[in-house]
């Protein structure tokens, strides 16, 4: 019996080794190792039972229950399953009639060792040497049970027992540590593989970390998939060359290669480092290079190399000290938080607005403002800023030291994460040398050097302006060409530097004769071009101005030049040619003005001509009217005839004084035609006072006679000299000097000097009717004629005028005119009287009206005073 425990031991111990190797088999096959497990299990135990010690038939004493125990508590449920049904198979084929009690032994043992198992997991036993061995007990004891219901001889049954609690028990122990033992191996092998794989996969894989592994001559054995994409080179490209090659430059080659020889040499690793290797395109990559020294046993030597990529961390670097170096630049630079309080400054702002740090920082963004940016620019900047978040623009900053500058800021917010401004960067440049360098390029491109007036080409831009500005309210204008008749001599004779000061002299005196609005420009050399604008829309009465302005630039150009210590006289000519609207081309013009220039030169130089024939005409019969009026006044060379102006019954109540010019060539010149002249030109005003002077000595004279001491004699009195500041004065003065009664005298206005300062004229008109002065308005109808302001005027008087006294017989709207002007004047309390009336049915018509006082041809012309006095008496005697 001992014989066959030992056989079945011994098989037992192979069984055990078995299944430590076939479990290596089944390796990734769970269900296959189980179910091979019990296959092996079930056979062994079939092995076993071959040549049984059979102490009754079909009841087997062998190892069964210790190997199904042991399958129980090593195996699990399915391989014990599977063990069952083929031992359990083989036993009913045997067909023992005890075969039950075999079968019973068998699963009480799968039993007991699914329990142990079952309790194990749940942390309740354990599996060290003495449970195993209890375990083995029980298992025997159980076996024993069975078998003592078997009809085995109680002596058989002592020894059996005996047997297999000494044989068996031990066994199950023997068979566990076994199987433990190969279970342990096999757990620690699978660990070791499962993590072998996991490094090789996190290493192959790894993104951030490259790997790359040499062999002592430097070939590459290793290169992972982060050193494909730091180097550039595949894997492919990468193994079997050499590492010098791939990726070291070429003055880092001999270097590694001492280096590896040493590394290898003394299997000490190279020092980890930052290193600047290079990629397969050639480019830099900078890497945290760390350096293993690796011997697998039974191969040969590797170096291992671990790089961290540090292109990242070179380009923040590079773009920290790129962002330093800018904060630090030229460029003024501050950064405010988003309520625009300074946070930082740079250098270049603390010199250039010379706040220091303490000073700017916490101050709010408008420290930079000056007074000269208004409010209102800086709150479009702080809206441009809310909307946009930037804002680019000139400002006009002030130093701690007071002086202000102009900057060319650029301001830009800086957003965090969720897109609320964290802070303003603004940069600052001092424009103070571009804005003078512009202003300079300005004076240089559009003026001229020498003189600083504006240059050809800015005169032809005003002009152009000048042109389309006449076409659009319709105003005359001119262009004046003058030369300087005499400089090409100074320029011969004396030099450069003697002309050029007689230019800038004569240049300054031009633009002393121009109005603000008008342009005097160089052309280059001695000629100058002045463009006059905004003249009257009346062709005539601007080139009477034109001619003004012109003779004013003549005779300014003729006044001698201070050149060093000598006097220079000079003369010069002036073409005009006038233009309205875009009629004419700039061109076009330019070529009249000039033409006319020289026509000027050839009439004997220092002169002025018009370019039209006809302007030229009317230009040179005002001038020469003008000489001569300013002649007659200076000699007293006019006459004051007198009118009379006569009642109902033909008596004369009064005179009106009209001027007479006797003229030695012109004959007696109408005051029609030189009276405008003499209100344009100016002369009306010592004209005027010779008038009324003349007047008041008249009426004087006529005081002392009773037939003419109650005369009223009515003076005319132009707009111009009404206008006057003095006017009122002067008359004033004149009565007083004179002597003549104020009641007498009686000033005939005219509407159009009533319009343009409603308020002033009432006040000077009431001034002198205060003094028992009259007044009456000449020619009423013909003008505005406006009820409103003909009720606020202090009038005494209305004059119909002899326009439709004319034809008030014949042209109904006239006779209309003229009664309604009575009925106004009677309506108003003021008195009316009737000029030119040259006809009995005129005046009988305008008596019918209501009109009783007259003046015209049907009584009398105007007369010189002494014949005039004669009328009077004469008419009396009637
Ligand atoms: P006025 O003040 O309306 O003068 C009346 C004009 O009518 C005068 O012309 C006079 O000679 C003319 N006249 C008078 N009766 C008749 C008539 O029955 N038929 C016609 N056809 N004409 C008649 P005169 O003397 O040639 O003066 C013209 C204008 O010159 C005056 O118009 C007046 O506005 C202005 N004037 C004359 N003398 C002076 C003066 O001393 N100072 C100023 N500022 N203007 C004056
Ligand atoms: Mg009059
Ligand atoms: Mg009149």
């Amino acid at each position: 019996m001992v014989v066959y425990l030992a056989q079945d031991v011994a098989w037992m111990l192979v069984l055990g080794v078995m299944q430590c190797l076939h479990v290596r088999l089944w390796h990734d096959q769970l269900r296959a190792s189980q179910v091979a497990t019990g296959l092996l299990f079930g056979v062994v135990c079939v092995l076993g039972m071959t040549e049984p010690y059979l102490p009754l038939p079909g009841i087997a004493v062998d190892g069964g229950s210790v190997v199904m125990g042991i399958l129980g508590l090593f195996g699990g449920v399915l391989p014990s399953a599977v063990a069952l049904l083929v031992v359990s198979g083989y036993h009913i084929w045997l067909g023992s009639p005890h075969a039950v009690i075999s079968l019973a032994v068998l699963f009480g043992s799968v039993g007991l060792g699914l329990l142990y198992r079952y309790a194990v997991a749940r942390g309740r036993a354990r599996t060290n040497v003495p449970s195993l061995l209890v375990f083995g007990l029980v298992l025997q004891l159980g076996r024993i049970g069975f078998l003592a219901l078997s009809p085995i001889e109680p002596h058989a049954l002592l020894t059996i027992s005996m047997a297999l609690i000494l044989v068996f028990a031990p066994a199950t122990l023997l068979l566990a540590m076994v199987l433990q033992e190969g279970q342990r191996r096999d757990a620690l092998d699978v660990a070791l593989r499962e993590s072998e794989s996991r490094f090789r996969t996190l290493i192959k894989d790894i993104p951030g970390v490259s790997v790359q592994a040499y062999a002592p001559d430097g070939t590459t054995r290793y290169w992972n998939k982060a050193s494909e994409r730091l180097y550039g080179f595949t894997a492919e490209e990468a193994i079997g060359r050499n590492l010098r090659d791939l990726i070291i430059p070429a003055p880092m080659r001999e270097g590694v290669r001492q280096a590896m020889e040493h590394m290898f040499a003394s299997r000490e690793a190279i020092p980890a480092g930052e290193l600047v290797l290079q990629h397969k395109d050639g480019s830099r990559v900078p890497v945290f290079s760390s350096h293993a020294f690796v011997q697998a046993p039974g191969r040969p030597p590797e170096m291992f190399c671990v790089d961290i990529d540090l292109s990242a961390r070179y380009r923040a670097e590079a773009e920290l000290s790129i962002a330093a170096t800018a904060f630090d630049a030229q460029e003024s630079v501050l950064v405010t938080d988003p309520e625009q309080r300074i946070l930082r400054v740079n250098k270049a702002f603390t010199q250039s607005l010379g706040y220091s740090d303490a000073e700017a920082l916490g101050k709010p963004l408008s420290l930079l403002k000056s007074e000269r940016d208004t409010d209102v620019y800086f709150s479009t900047l702080q809206r441009a800023l809310r909307r946009t978040g930037k804002w680019a623009g000139e400002i006009w900053s002030r130093r701690k030291n007071g002086e202000v500058f102009p900057q060319w800021v650029n301001i830009n917010a800086v957003y965090d994460v969720e897109g609320e401004v964290s802070y303003f960067v603004a940069t600052l440049s001092d424009i103070t040398l571009r804005k003078a360098a512009e202003d300079q390029i300005r004076q240089l491109a559009f003026f001229d050097p020498l003189t600083e007036l504006p240059n050809r080409r800015l005169l032809m831009d005003r002009l152009q302006r000048a042109l389309t500005s006449s076409e659009r309210n319709k105003r005359t204008g001119a262009l004046l060409f003058i030369d300087l008749d005499n400089f090409k001599t100074l320029n011969d004779t004396r030099g450069h530097d003697q002309g050029d000061q007689l230019l800038r002299q004569a240049a300054q005196r031009l633009s002393g004769c121009i109005r603000d609005c008008d342009t005097v420009a160089r052309l280059g050399g001695d000629e100058f071009l002045v463009v006059l604008e905004n003249l009257d829309s009346n062709a005539v009465a601007a080139a009477a101005d034109v001619r003004a302005v012109g003779e004013k630039i003549v005779a300014a150009l003729n006044q001698p030049y201070q050149l060093g210590d000598f006097d220079f006289n000079s003369t010069a000519s002036v073409g005009v040619a006038l233009y309205s609207g875009l009629s004419l081309s700039i061109d076009e013009l330019l070529k009249q003005a000039d033409l006319a220039m020289y026509q000027a030169k050839a009439a004997g130089r220092n002169g002025l001509r018009f370019f039209d024939p006809a302007m030229q005409a009317v230009v040179n019969a005002r001038a020469a009217l003008e000489a001569d009026l300013r002649l007659a006044i200076a000699q007293q060379r006019f006459e004051l005839h007198y009118q009379p102006q006569v009642d109902a019954h033909g008596r004369v109540i009064g005179a009106e004084a009209l001027l007479r010019w006797p003229h030695p060539v012109r004959g007696m010149v109408s005051p029609a035609s030189f009276i405008p002249l003499a209100e344009d030109t100016g002369h009306i005003l010592p004209l005027g006072r010779w008038v009324l002077e003349t007047a008041c000595k008249q009426l004087v004279v006529w005081a002392q006679e009773p037939l003419l001491e109650s005369l009223v004699l009515a003076v005319n009195v132009s707009a111009r000299q009404f206008r006057e500041a003095s006017f009122v004065d002067g008359v004033l003065a004149l009565l007083a000097a004179t002597g003549a009664n104020p009641r007498r005298l009686k000033l005939e206005l005219t509407e159009s000097m009533l319009i343009d300062n409603l308020e002033e004229m009432v006040e000077k008109m009431t001034a002198l009717q205060a003094q028992g002065i009259g007044l009456s308005l000449d020619d009423f109808g013909t003008g505005y004629s406006s009820l409103s302001y003909l009720k606020r005027l202090p009038l005494d008087q209305l004059k119909i005028d002899q326009s439709f006294v004319r034809d008030v017989l014949t042209d109904p709207s006239d006779a209309a005119i003229a009664r309604t002007v009575v009925a106004l004047a009677h309506n108003l309390g003021l008195g009316v009287m009737a000029e030119g009336v040259e006809t009995l049915a005129q005046k009988e018509f305008l008596a019918r009206c209501g009109c009783h006082a007259y003046q015209g041809y049907l009584f009398s012309r105007a007369l010189p005073a002494g014949q005039f006095a004669e009328f009077v008496r004469n008419t009396e005697v009637k």
